[in-house]
């Protein structure tokens, strides 16, 4: 049977999905899965450019590219491009034309027949010209469905939404757009109760704000205003982009464009560092606003923050930091972060394309950390003469998609502090009394002053392993030191950490005692070290591991006079 594909045609980046192996699976296009939803006119050739290159030229040639189209579609207006004059469905059809063929590309078969994803406040105009769009590319688009609508498949399979009913919010922050929606499941009916956004907000508008903030540098530091060289301005806001996108992992970000523009014949740089913080401020107003529109929404669909069972973060922007802790506060729990915020909806299209081909598909399996991981650090609550700080601070939230890269700036508390316990805990309690202790290490500190950063990032990976890098900023100064966690489904969780100091000295003694597989006392010692290190890997009381402590060091004697 031919596969029905996916496709989210979206404002700033498209994708195509399907059903491979019972997974929604992307197919990668133009070296992954984001097809930007750029066009450019190749004057020379008279060749319409799709994608990421177009996506390179628009800065250059602006005369020449058409970005956002999807802005205009079901309008009744003509773009231009270069010398040519096209309706928004003939250039969202070249967008979909570029996907099909290089998807066929990729997949070696044909790719006729499509569901196409628009937002939930398209009209009627806007729907029957995005079909347009696609019998103009050579597609057979056999349903459109709504965005949030897709998200939520790739989240409440079939299945699960057969259980009863169900409120889901998804909050989808992209490149261009904004848009909120409240759903509502119940069996096969997936309902929008609201929806509301702001089609003129997303992620082009933080990259402003950064290019702004960039060429304010330039002009103070370095004395040239490059806010007229097209070229500077086309590299530059490639690198605050970048930035961007970087700072959403990590506190402290440093961009490097060398040789921008020359001033009195010397070559001017950019070199500067830009951190999580400052980024935040110069986009606060915006991401408070689509806060607003949640509550707005919430109140249109006559829910509470409580009704909610499941909130879903889509779309690239959505990934920053201070959205998701935003996010949080206004729905009073913490949301679920999307499997890949860019590619879910184009997945739930894949799906929707399943299920009207009557294919087979597995409820999707997504890995996400199970469980918060985070270190010890003085809170607010904490007394600070008291000697042991217990607030936990969390630098990989639960349900983040694993493998995944975190880092969290934290602060030295006295000028010249000597060292640095990082001390790594799991779970979700505030305290890190109360969580479980993953394993600590370390580090002498470079002499600096009272609240000096301490950048702290976990690498953290699908077999359970996190990698903790700290580094004294602007000291050279850092260790890495890897800790294990393994996560076991229901049953919760299994901790090994690294071999302590009795468990060592426990299997060195087995080794240099050359006693016989049968020798009581080594057999005793072979299950005390068992039960020791059983017991530590599955977290037992305090008590009860001292106990085993007690038999292991017994065991360990009873050897030694052997
Ligand atoms: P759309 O739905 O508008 O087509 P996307 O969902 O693909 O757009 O989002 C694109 C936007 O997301 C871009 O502005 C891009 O810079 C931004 N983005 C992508 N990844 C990240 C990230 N990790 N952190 C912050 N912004 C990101
Ligand atoms: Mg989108």
């Amino acid at each position: 049977m031919d596969t029905i594909f996916g496709i989210d045609l979206g404002t700033t980046n498209s994708s195509l999905a399907a059903l491979r192996d019972g997974k929604p699976t992307i197919i990668p296009i133009d070296a992954s899965g984001l097809v930007p939803s750029v066009v450019s006119l190749d004057p020379d050739s008279g060749e319409f450019i799709v994608g990421q290159r177009a996506k390179r030229r628009s800065i250059l040639f602006p005369d020449y590219t058409v970005k956002s189209i999807k802005r205009l579609m079901g309008k009744d207006v003509k773009v231009h491009i270069g010398d040519q004059e096209l309706t928004p469905e003939e250039i969202s059809s070249k967008i979909l034309h570029y996907i099909k063929t290089q998807g066929e590309e990729a997949l070696k078969e044909p790719i006729n027949r499509v569901v196409i994803t628009v937002p939930a406040y398209f009209n009627d105009a806007q729907r029957r010209a995005t079909i347009k769009a696609g019998e103009m590319a050579g597609l057979d688009v056999v349903r459109i469905i709504n965005e949030p609508t897709a998200a939520s498949l790739v989240y409440e399979g079939p299945a699960e939404a057969a259980s009863g009913r169900q409120h889901i919010l998804i909050y989808d922050l992209g490149g261009g757009t904004f848009d909120v929606s409240v759903l509502r499941i119940q069996g096969e009916v997936r309902e929008v109760l609201s929806s509301r956004g702001n089609t003129q907000l997303g992620g082009d508008d933080f990259d402003r704000k950064l290019l702004t903030h960039v060429l304010d540098h330039l002009r103070i530091k370095e004395g040239v205003d490059l806010s007229k060289d097209q070229r500077a301005i086309a590299r530059l806001s490639e690198a605050v982009e970048k930035a961007k996108i970087g700072l959403s992992t990590r506190p402290f970000v440093k961009i490097l464009e060398p040789a921008l523009a020359k001033r009195d014949g010397r070559p001017v740089h950019l070199d500067i560092e830009i951190s999580r913080s400052t980024f935040e401020s110069l986009i606060e107003e915006f991401i408070d606003s689509t806060f607003y529109e949640v509550k707005h929404a919430l109140e249109e669909a006559s829910l509470e923050p409580k009704d909610l069972n499941k909130v879903i973060l889509v779309g690239g922007s959505s990934h920053i930091p201070a959205v998701i802790e935003g996010l949080k506060m206004t729905i009073e729990s913490p949301p679920e972060l999307a499997v890949d915020p860019e590619l879910c909806v184009a997945l739930g299209a894949a799906i929707q394309g399943g299920i009207m081909a009557g294919e087979i598909f597995d409820q999707i399996l997504v890995d996400v950390a199970a469980h918060s991981l985070g270190i010890r650090a003085f809170g607010k609550e904490d007394d600070y003469l008291d000697a042991r700080p217990d607030t936990f601070a969390p630098i990989i939230p639960r349900n983040t998609p694993i493998p995944v890269t975190r880092a969290d700036v934290f602060r030295t508390m006295v000028e010249n502090q000597k060292a640095v316990l990082i001390d790594v805990f799991q779970g979700e309690a505030s305290r890190c009394s109360q969580n479980k202790s993953i394993g600590s290490f370390n580090m002498s500190l470079r002499p600096s002053p009272r609240h000096s950063d301490i950048v702290v990032e976990f690498s953290y990976d699908l077999d359970g392993i996190i990698h903790v890098v700290a580094d004294q900023k602007g000291y050279d100064n850092r260790k890495e030191v890897t800790m294990s966690v393994r996560e076991r489904g229901a049953g919760g969780v299994q901790t090994s950490i690294t071999e302590d100091y009795l468990q060592r000295k426990a299997k060195k003694l087995l080794g240099m005692k050359g006693l016989s597989e049968d020798d009581p006392a080594r057999r005793q010692l072979i299950e005390a070290l068992d039960a020791y290190t059983e017991a530590r890997a599955s977290g037992v009381s305090e008590e009860d591991l001292e106990t085993l402590e007690e038999d292991l060091l017994d065991a360990m004697e009873a050897l030694e006079e052997d």
